[in-house]
């Protein structure tokens, strides 16, 4: 991190924050050369993913929609919220450490029912009947919330 007053390379960190709203760090520096501070604010770049429909067409990665998509197929069974978390967290860092930018809905169900099977075997079984039924997991979380706003 390059100072702004002297345009020295290095420099230490005073204080360190996150910001919740904007997914960005405030990091309080100060220049090990001139020991002026400066303050400045590190983005973490989240990639966007195209799922690829069964049609071939192209939606943005919805993590929301997959978390409700797994909620659903969980409904009454002893699986917590931590764990619906932590298999959309699998599967997030899965996406984006493949170099891919894109991901097959076929391939993203498969993640769901790997992830989940090591869960609950009954939400498995229920996410993959369904699932296969509609061999593409977009239309089957589609399905989803259509089902979920008629209730
Ligand atoms: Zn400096």
């Amino acid at each position: 991190m390059k100072c702004i007053y002297c345009g020295n390379n290095e420099s230490k960190v005073l204080d360190s924050r996150s910001c919740d709203e904007s997914n960005s760090i405030r990091r309080r520096r100060e220049c090990l050369s001139c020991g002026k501070r400066f303050t400045t604010y590190e983005t973490i770049e989240t990639t966007h993913i195209l799922v690829i429909k069964s049609d071939e067409s192209r939606q943005e990665f919805d993590a929301e929609k997959l978390k409700r998509g797994i909620i659903r197929a969980c409904e009454k069974r002893p699986v917590t919220m931590s764990q619906i978390d932590t298999i959309v967290g699998n599967i997030e860092k899965e996406l984006h450490n493949s170099l891919d930018q894109e991901v097959r809905s076929s391939r993203l169900g498969e993640l769901v029912m790997d992830n989940l099977k090591k869960v609950d075997e009954v939400s498995y079984i229920r996410f993959a009947s369904v699932y296969r039924k509609f061999a593409d997991l977009t239309h089957f979380i589609e399905f989803i919330q259509e089902y979920d706003n008629k209730r």
